[in-house]
């Protein structure tokens, strides 16, 4: 059984940052307003998260280790109307199966919360502990049993790139949350509870503020909203390029067209604007059940979609063409 533990667990645990991603995403799935994560090694040999969100119970905290022991869907129907990140009840269970895992947990309404350990799927121990609300889980020595896996990480910049990454994404789709990251003893990143321009600002940097135009489209399939860079300031290099669909990243190069062109004949070739693209649209009109790391969706409307996204970003990019510049 650890053997198809360890087997199921790499498809949703690839490396370090798989692990970074789906912890944050425990904790905005447990309603957390601030989640700080803490990262030695480039998470070789720890990856915490702490979060101030609802907690466990001593029974939840040890059901959540189970395979499929999800809390977030009562019924099949469930997962066509999916408001959660998580929703298959892999990950936590995976993370235990390839690492060293240590849960400290209080829910608001217990006196004493409780202290879980499970090394490569067995648990060590377990025991009250006095501590604050929310949830605290260290991560230690992935892959440690699976040296096979360990042995194909990547050099330490090449896994801190992809943890940053997961952690830009989640931080761009929850602006209103706070984040702050630690690496190596150092506070690399402060992300106070924001709105999402000042979050875009706060991550790109102050240049970006006066380069952002607005997109604001509500239509029957759903609303579009977000930013798009100036066609001037596009870049040769690679460009900040992001869409969300509630609340979550997706790749979407059938959209990327549709924005490509909007901004055609405004761009020399090679040129990449940035753009952060939000779609709100009924779950039910969506399939994130392509893959286990979710980020391959599947729209019911995506021709009219793609009409719909290009001539918004057309419209504003003329207005913002016709109107002086202020
Ligand atoms: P999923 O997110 O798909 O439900 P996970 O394996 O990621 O599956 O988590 C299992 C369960 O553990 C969740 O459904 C949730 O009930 C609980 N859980 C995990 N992380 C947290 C957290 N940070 N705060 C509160 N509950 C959590
Ligand atoms: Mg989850």
């Amino acid at each position: 059984d650890s053997i198809a533990n360890q087997i199921a667990a790499g498809e949703v645990i690839q490396r370090p940052a798989s692990v970074v991603k789906e912890l944050i995403e425990n904790s905005i799935d447990a309603g957390a307003t601030q989640i700080q994560v803490i990262i030695k090694d480039a998470g070789r040999t720890l990856i915490q998260v702490i979060d101030n969100g609802k907690g466990m119970s001593a029974t939840d905290a040890r059901i959540a280790f189970e395979r499929h022991a999800t809390s977030k869907i009562q019924k099949v129907d469930d997962l066509f109307s999916l408001t959660t990140m998580g929703f298959r009840g892999e990950a936590l269970p995976s993370i235990a199966a390839i690492s060293q895992v240590e849960v400290k947990t209080r829910r608001e309404e217990d006196e004493i919360g409780t202290l879980l350990s499970i090394s490569g799927s067995k648990v060590e121990k377990q025991e009250a502990v006095s501590c604050t609300k929310g949830t605290i889980i260290s991560v230690k020595n992935i892959f440690f049993n699976v040296p096979a896996r360990r042995k194909f990480l990547k050099s330490n910049e090449s896994e801190r790139r992809n943890i940053l990454m997961e952690i830009e994404r989640i931080v761009l789709a929850h602006p209103d949350i706070e984040f702050l990251l630690f690496e190596n003893e150092m506070q690399t990143l402060q992300l106070p509870p924001s709105v999402l321009r000042k979050r875009i600002v706060q991550l790109e940097g102050k240049n970006i503020n006066q380069q952002l135009i607005k997109i604001n489209e509500e239509t029957t399939l759903g609303k579009i909203y977000g930013y798009v860079t100036k066609p001037e300031s596009a870049k040769k290099s690679r460009a900040s390029q992001f869409f969300f669909v509630n609340g979550r990243f997706i790749r979407h190069p059938y959209f990327h067209r549709a924005v490509m062109t909007a901004f055609e004949h405004l761009l020399q070739p090679n040129e990449n604007p940035a753009y952060f693209i939000y779609f709100e649209v009924d779950p039910a009109s969506i399939d994130v059940n392509i893959h286990p790391t979710k980020t391959e969706v599947k729209f019911e409307n995506e021709q009219a979609l793609w009409q719909i996204l290009m001539v918004t970003i057309k419209e504003a990019l003329g207005k913002f063409n016709a109107l002086p510049p202020i």
